[in-house]
């Protein structure tokens, strides 16, 4: 960790801006806060990712949220190409100043220099990747920035580091772990399939109780019984006799692809301690 830490601070060295790369439906879980510390009087841009499986509202809640916190943010869709040229603008008005004073020494054709950090699994490859126009980035989820490191351009005048800065997902509290764990930021073989399951249930029953009796074929009294007999139930249903931890990767697979619908599962921080 104090590897990884100190890989990144080394390279954030180099850049103008530092893209850190969040998933849109754990806005918040899929933070390190530790980049607060070490991309300190570095400028930045949030970038929300997945905005393709996320709630839109709750992405626009939580994009107006950072802005009131001086964070300026976006929200894309790497995966389908949507919304990268918001990075591109975005850059260019968090780097105003920068690109001014540049001029004002008579520089023309100013180069801003762009890198991406964030935890396993948000999407930043995919981003380089789209950024570039090719792919580039080696998809890799080992904390800190490995291989040599080179600038790759863009279409646009940021140049950009190829490899991306990693960081491993922080969570102290459980509930941000099961938040990670059902959008895919954390291995599949470091928790309990069932306690994710039953911790999407409850949300589920609360917000699409309709689409998970016509997925899981069962009815509205079935989704009052307590949380671990609907699993039970929901198993039976899905012909998977008594393996409920069968039943369970379904749910979080059903889920994770959006099945049931867009989701967020974090929600917009009430106090005012703004990172
Ligand atoms: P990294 O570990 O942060 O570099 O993440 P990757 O770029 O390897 O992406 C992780 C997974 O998320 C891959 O399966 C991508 O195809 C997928 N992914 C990346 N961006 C998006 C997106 O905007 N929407 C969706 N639905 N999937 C995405």
């Amino acid at each position: 960790m104090a590897k990884a830490r100190r890989q990144v601070t080394e390279a954030l060295k180099n850049v103008d801006i530092l893209y850190e790369i969040v998933d849109a439906r754990v806005p918040e879980s899929s933070r390190n806060p530790l980049l607060d510390e070490i991309g300190q009087g570095k400028k930045r841009l949030l970038v929300l990712n997945k905005a393709d499986l996320a709630d839109p509202a709750a992405t626009r809640a939580f994009i107006d949220y950072y802005a009131a916190h001086d964070l300026p943010a976006v929200a894309i869709d790497a995966q389908h190409s949507q919304g990268i040229q918001q990075i591109m603008s975005a850059t260019h008005r968090v780097l105003a100043e920068y690109i001014e004073r540049q001029k004002a020494k008579g520089l023309r054709n100013v180069l801003l220099r762009a890198m991406c950090v964030g935890v396993p699994n948000v999407g930043k490859s995919t981003i380089l990747n789209r950024l570039a126009g090719r792919n580039i980035a080696q998809t890799g989820n080992t904390p800190g920035v490995t291989k040599s490191q080179q600038w790759i351009k863009t279409s646009s005048d940021i140049n950009l580091l190829d490899t991306p800065g990693i960081l491993w997902p922080k969570f102290d509290d459980p509930a941000v772990g099961t938040k990670l764990a059902l959008t895919g930021g954390i291995k599949d073989s470091l928790f309990h399939a069932d306690d994710v399951a039953l911790f999407a249930l409850e949300k589920l029953i609360a917000r699409v109780p309709q689409e998970l009796q016509h997925l899981y074929r069962v009815n509205a009294t079935d989704l009052t019984q307590p949380l671990p007999d609907l699993l039970m139930t929901i198993t039976a249903r899905l012909g998977f006799k008594d393996d409920y931890e069968r039943a369970s990767w379904t749910l979080i697979n059903d889920v994770r692809k959006g099945k049931l619908g867009r989701f967020t599962w974090d929600e917009v921080p009430v106090d005012d301690a703004a990172r």
